[in-house]
């Protein structure tokens, strides 16, 4: 197998037979370009617990097209998992990774095989331009990624999703990563090697609607931040240093009150702003010491990282 694209597909219904067609358009432009046959080329769908017809749809078609293949997950694992589940189960010398609402035009994918016969093993795809995205994702992807690059030290590049090639031994090594709260991108700049980019312009989904709900969203900033930086603790002790220190410099004033002056019995109002200040930078800290504990607590279960129920492709592959 030279090559295996893999494509998580969640509640996608009004997408998938144009975006299996644009796949498979694919097999004679590799055939064209670099004497790839198509057999030499398997694509995955990863169907992460779909609650429409996605699965149904997939299966049909993979009963006819050969090369093509779909895991069902046993249930929504989500975007990552998804991802993970698919590149385990592939077995190409280099694997790419796209999303299945078509937001990743697949023919920029034999651009980013040719960037990696350069001499790359990883080759991922910087969007110059997002089309149809709301303001606020724009913004708030902005954001993340600005304050993941101030806060972490593996160099998670900007504007860049999980659209990208890898070459076989950065997909071994992937594979061997175990944890849990998974930020794929990052964990892929973790890997190193020779890695590069490729501008393309991400355009709008095809149909749908984002599945990322803002929960999700905030999920997956947290683990992102989390899995390659610890900052966010060190911010606690530096912040209860600062209050312990602001504390210490306002008791020597009360003391100073209660000793040369006469004005010691006002206070109410101070006195509730040190309590809920106080309180409230307990609480914060006990909360991120939490998120880590709970971080602990997941990777200490050593549950498998997804399950996978069935695996369907056409008979004409066996
Ligand atoms: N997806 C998935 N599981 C989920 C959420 C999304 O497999 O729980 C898939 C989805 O079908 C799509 C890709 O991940 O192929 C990216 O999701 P989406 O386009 O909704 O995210 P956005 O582009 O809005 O960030
Ligand atoms: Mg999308």
């Amino acid at each position: 197998m030279r090559l295996s694209i893999v494509v998580p597909v969640y509640n996608e219904e009004a997408i998938i037979s144009h975006l299996v067609e644009r796949m498979e358009n694919l097999r004679p432009m590799f055939k064209e370009r670099f004497g790839i046959i198509a057999e030499d080329i398997e694509i995955l769908y990863v169907n992460d617990g779909s609650r429409d017809n996605s699965l149904p749809i997939l299966q049909s078609m993979c009963y006819i097209i050969k090369g093509m293949r779909v895991i069902n997950l046993s249930r929504n694992h989500g975007h990552q998992i998804a991802i993970t589940a698919g590149i385990e189960t592939a077995r190409g010398d280099a694997v790419v990774v796209i999303d299945g609402d078509l937001q990743d035009p697949p023919e920029t994918i034999p651009e980013l095989y040719a960037k990696m016969l350069e001499g790359y093993d990883v080759v991922y795809a910087q969007r110059k331009k997002r089309e149809g995205e709301t303001f606020f994702k724009l913004w708030t992807a902005k954001l993340f990624y600005r304050t993941l690059k101030k806060l972490t030290n593996v160099d998670v590049p900007l504007d860049t999703g999980d659209f990208r090639i890898m070459s076989r031994r950065v997909v071994d090594v992937l594979n061997s990563m175990p944890e849990k709260h998974r930020f794929i991108r990052g964990m892929i700049s973790w890997i190193g090697f020779n890695q590069t980019a490729y501008e393309y312009e991400r355009h709008e989904r095809f149909a749908g609607s984002t599945k990322y709900t803002l929960s999700k969203m905030l999920k997956f900033a947290v683990d992102g931040i989390t899995s390659f930086s610890s900052i966010p603790l060190r911010i606690a002790s530096y912040l209860g240093l600062f209050i312990a220190v602001t504390g210490f410099l306002y008791a020597l004033y009360v003391i100073y009150l209660a000793l040369f002056t006469h004005s010691t019995a006002v206070g109410w109002s101070s006195l509730m702003v040190v309590v809920l200040l106080l309180g409230g930078a307990q609480l914060l800290s006990l909360g991120l010491i939490g998120e880590y504990l709970a971080r602990i607590h997941d990777e200490s279960k050593q549950r498998p990282l997804f399950i996978i129920e069935d695996i369907y492709e056409s008979p004409k592959n066996r």
